[in-house]
This record gives structure tokens, sequence and C-alpha cells, in this order.
């Protein structure tokens, strides 16, 4: 009779509904086919920055480090490490000790930096800001420096920090120079090192085979050991260099059109630096939950989700955070609970489908970020394997990161997707404990190392 029809009818719309979603989510689900294209592409992108005529062109500039070796153990000083990431701003004194006592020690005292200054000129930031803190750690501590210090800036231009005139400056002698002005003090300021370097660093003193150096938190990049001869950049063909991929602008040519969905793109719109890092806007911890809100946006308007209700704050730009992400997703998280963190992002209107929902939309763009990134590493970890003539090359990644870390799926799936894209490849991951500054420290260790052997 008529009930039955209407629980057709029901179910037949329900039906629908859920095509309609799957629809929507199929988009950002990737096949293993596009996964090995993405390997390939950016294998190729690999070789386009490394190369002298293609390096302009190429939208990874696989830029030169000029560290040489990873950590053999023998390495000792002590050294002075600056770390700016974010709004803080740490010195770290580090002391590093070689023979039975092998181990690395480290002091700190962290500095906020007021927004303004980063927001403000490179100027600001480095003068007023960072040297007062030089100034006032070197007050507390008197370090009694071996010979050098250690220069560790984390250098976020491309996220958060707009400050003008310093992309692209030698920040090395911008700090000497303001330095040198004080005339407090005297250090000798050695190197800038790229945060992937300093895991790298950190994660190779523990571990010989460790020859990459993975981040995948508010940001995302890699860095690894290179072949001198493919380094075009540099002079010179022995032995192997470090390099920073600064792989999150893989994508800036179109290398990633054919797999950035409409979320992509309205993130990338609505960006601070619009059309640049779009390989990072699919993975980083910074940009996911953006994607995820432009999802649940789009449902909404089609009637899919929060029974179709905009609310004012899914309307609004960086609700979710990427702590969320992780929550959300957490496996003990019942959907009750998955409800009142919507409750408590002010999306009070949702029904525990809704939740459902929810969940699988981070899910899934969570997985793609995974998968993303697993393809990068495979290519690195495959083009290192090719480099040194290997059947079967046992390598380790040192990763740092947020999203790696407190994610509770990311991690597992990254792994499984390399394991599948570069069978060939044994790899280990291996997590920094406090890398930036440490990985500083240890780079310039190791450089004095070499120094000094040469020396001798
Ligand atoms: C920066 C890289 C950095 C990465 C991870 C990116 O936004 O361009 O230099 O290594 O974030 O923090």
């Amino acid at each position: 009779g008529k009930g039955a029809a209407m629980v057709t009818a029901v179910a037949y719309r329900l039906a629908t509904q859920h095509a309609e979603r799957q629809r929507i989510l199929d988009a950002l689900r990737l096949s293993r086919e596009q996964l090995m294209e993405v390997k390939i592409r950016m294998g190729n992108e690999m070789n386009r920055g490394l190369a002298k005529e293609s390096h302009d062109q190429a939208a990874v500039k696989m830029l030169p480090t000029y560290v040489r070796s990873t950590p053999d153990g023998t390495e000792r000083g002590d050294f002075l490490a600056l770390d700016l990431g974010g709004t803080n701003f740490r010195v770290l004194l580090v002391r590093v000790r070689s023979g039975k006592k092998r181990s690395v020690e480290m002091h700190n005292k962290i500095y906020t930096i007021p927004q303004e200054a980063i927001q403000g000129t490179g100027e600001e930031v480095h003068q007023d800001d960072v040297i007062h803190c030089i100034a006032h750690f070197h007050y507390i501590f008197s370090p009694n420096f071996s010979v050098i210090l250690s220069l560790g800036i984390l250098l976020k231009w491309t996220k958060g920090f707009k400050a003008t005139g310093c992309e692209g400056e030698d920040v090395v002698t911008l700090l000497k120079d303001a330095i040198h002005r004080r005339e407090e003090f005297d250090l000798d300021v050695v190197a800038v090192v790229n945060d992937t370097v300093g895991t790298m660093m950190t994660c190779g003193y523990e571990d010989p085979l460790c020859e990459v150096g993975l981040i995948v938190g508010t940001g995302t990049n890699a860095c690894y050991m290179e072949e001198m001869q493919n380094v075009e950049l540099v002079d010179g063909d022995e032995g192997r260099m470090c390099v920073n991929m600064e792989w999150g602008a893989f994508g800036d040519h179109g290398e990633l059109d054919d797999f950035c969905t409409d979320f992509d793109r309205a993130v990338d719109d609505r960006s601070t630096n619009p059309g640049k890092q779009r390989y990072e806007k699919m993975i980083s911890g910074m940009y996911l939950g953006e994607i995820v809100r432009n999802v649940l946006l789009e449902f909404t308007a089609k009637g899919l989700l929060f029974r179709g209700k905009l609310s004012e704050r899914l309307k609004t730009r960086g609700i979710f955070e990427t702590k969320f992400l992780s929550q959300i997703e957490s496996d003990r998280l019942a959907l009750r609970q998955v409800r009142s963190i919507l409750q408590h992002l002010g999306l009070t209107s949702s029904t525990c489908d809704d939740s459902i929902l929810v969940k699988e939309v981070c899910s899934v763009v969570a997985r793609r970020a995974a998968q993303l990134c697993g393809a990068g590493l495979a290519a690195v970890v495959d083009k290192i394997r090719q480099n040194r003539n290997l059947d079967k090359l046992k390598i380790t990644v040192g990763v740092d990161g947020t999203l790696y870390k407190l994610h509770p799926h990311f991690s597992s799936i990254m792994h499984e997707t390399v394991r599948d894209l570069s069978p060939l490849c044994e790899v280990t991951f291996l997590q920094s404990e406090d890398g930036s500054g440490k990985g500083a420290a240890l780079i310039t260790a190791v450089a004095c190392r070499i120094r000094d052997a040469g020396q001798h």
C-alpha cells in the first residue's frame, strides 16, 4: 500500500544521496596507477631541478645544502643553534660528545616573537628580535663556544611568515652584520639549516643508514643525500651532498593538475600564496582542514549534510585545525564524540549520519595526503637506489612533524604506499626527537670534523 511506497521512496532517496556523496568523494580517491604517475612525475622534476639547464624552470628546486656527510659519531664540541619556527624562537646550546661518552646534550630557551614582527619586514625580525634573543641567551648561559655558531633557522616564509625583503636573501650575511653592529659578542655564523636536514642529521646520529629527512607537519618537505655529480649547481663530482628538495612546490607548474579537485583549487585560491606550494597544499596539516571544510560546504550546499543548513561556522576559514583531523579519526572515538567535536565547532545541527560522513571525509582527505606523500618519497628512495646501481636498497628516513606523529593513520598509509610503489627499497622510518636545533648543531659538528680531518 501507501506505506510500502513511502518506504521505497525513502530508501530510494537515501540510496541516491549515498551515491551522490560517494561520487563527490571519488574525486579525492587516487588509484594505484595515479599514484605511480605521481611518483614518476616527481622523479622527473627532481632531475629537472638538479640539472643546470632546467633548474630555473623546475618547480622542485633541489637546493644544494653543502652538507656532505651524515654524522659518524666522532663529532664533538659546543654549538649554539637558533631555531625559528612558527611564533617561537628557540636558542639552544648543544654539547656533542664523542667516544665512550658519545651523546648530544641540549639546553634551550624559548622566546616569543611578536606577531607584528613576523608579518613585518625581514630586517625587523632578524635585527631586533633574533639578535636580542641571542644576546639574552648569551647573558644567561655565558657559553664558551668552541669556534662556531651554528645557525639553524627554519625559514618558513611560505607559511605564516610574510616578512618582506628576506626571501631568497642571504640570511647568514644579514645575521652576521646584525651581530657585528651590536658589538656585544662575536660569533661565527656557519650555516642556515632547513628543518628536513636537521631531522636527517638528528636521526643519522642514531642510525647511519638515515640518508633522507622528511617533514610532514604544518608544511611538508624532504631532503636526501644525492651524488655530487648529479648536483650540477655545485662544482665537483666526488662524494655526496644533501639536497633540500623543497618538494612542497611540486605541482606549481601543473604537474598535479590531473589529480587536483575543485576543493584543492578553492583552498589554493584563498590562500596567502595562490599557485604556490600545490603539493604541500594537498598534504600538510595547514591545509587538510581547509580541504575538509570545502568538501563539507559542498555536501551541505547539495543538501547532503547538516540538513542542508550552511552555518556561519562552516563558512569560516581555518576552523578545522590539524589536531581536529587526528582527533576525529582516532579509532577509539565513538560517533557520539565526533558529534560533540562538531558541536564544539559550532556545527550544532548534526545527526548521527552527519558524524559518519564527516569522519569519512576526514579519512578520505588524510588518506590521499598520506598516499601523495608516499608517492613522492617512493621517487626519492628509488632515485637513491638507482644512483647507487643497487638491486635492493636498505635505507632509513628520519621523520618529524605533527601530522606524521599525531595522526592515527597517516604514517601507516604512507609507509604502505612507499612499499607498494618502490618495492626494491627496504625503508625504515625513524622519528626524530627535537630534530631542528640538534640537527643544526650536528651539521656544524660534522663540518668541523671534516675540516679538522683535512687539516691533519
Ligand atoms: C617550507 C620548507 C620546510 C617545510 C617543512 C615548507 O613550507 O617551504 O622549507 O622544510 O615547510 O617545515
